[in-house]
């Protein structure tokens, strides 16, 4: 079953397998996804890219109101503060403004946490989605295809974006984690060369850790299935044969 979509700016906590407890920010419209990617995975269903002309985003000061009423509820803080929601964050026309508003609510309210956002990468070659993606705490961003072959059939992405210029943004970012959603089946990724390209990528963006994983929610294409646990640990057996750290999930 594919996930609802968010209808609200701040969701959770949520307990996330790989951040622990978050409470997220959606930057994007209510009930509508917004994003550049169209995966094959998607938990919430196919793209339709004619969001990226329509969409409608919040206010900043908003999405800062409704942050410090949020912490203010919460009788112990999150772990992180995480930037995700129905898209991709990033598309926000204000999101450098918004990522220091939250810094602030969270040095006042609730120093303790981090804060992080889950990102497809398609803006990152953007030097000013850069430098608001270097001041958050834990960038997370994803990379799930070696070729452009298999980039255009697996993620899908709106016109003019490539995985080169991707590649080429995530290596000029500092401290970044990345995430790769890996299937098998007719279009799944779990295939040569995919991988071994893949692995250049990384070598070339040099990722202080890789997370690894599988479908665990709904999606919406028919030729892709979940790995074993025993294939996602070769994934990750084979980029720490290569001196990448990664943990699979
Ligand atoms: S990047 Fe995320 S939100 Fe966008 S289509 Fe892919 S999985 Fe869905």
């Amino acid at each position: 079953m594919l996930l609802e979509l968010q209808s609200t700016i701040i969701y959770g906590p949520i307990q996330s397998r790989r951040i622990g407890t978050s409470l997220g920010i959606n930057l994007l419209q209510a009930m509508t996804k917004v994003c550049t990617f169209d995966c094959l995975y998607c938990q919430y269903g196919w793209t339709d890219f004619s969001c990226l002309e329509k969409a409608e985003y919040p206010a900043p000061e908003q999405v800062a109101r409704e942050l410090e009423s949020a912490l203010d509820k919460l009788s112990t803080p999150p772990r992180y503060i995480t930037f995700s929601g129905n898209g991709e964050p990033t598309l926000h026309p204000d999101f450098g403004r918004i990522v220091d508003l939250v810094n602030d609510i969270r040095d006042g309210r609730a120093p303790e946490t981090g804060t992080a956002i889950l990102s497809n990468s398609t803006t990152v070659s953007r030097p000013g989605i850069r430098e608001a993606l270097s001041r958050l705490d834990l960038r997370i961003m994803k990379l799930d295809a070696g070729s452009e072959t298999m980039f255009a059939s697996y993620n899908r992405p709106a016109p003019g974006i490539t995985i080169e210029e991707i590649t080429e943004g995530l290596a000029a970012l500092d401290d970044v984690t990345i995430q790769s959603l890996f299937t098998k089946g007719p279009a799944g990724n779990f295939a040569e060369p995919n991988i071994t390209e893949w692995i250049a990528r990384l070598k070339r963006i040099s990722p202080v850790l890789v997370q690894v994983y599988t479908l665990d929610r709904g999606f919406p294409s028919r030729e892709i299935e979940k790995l074993e646990r025993d294939e996602l640990e070769e994934i990750r057996s084979r980029l720490e044969d290569e001196g990448i750290s990664a943990k699979a999930f």
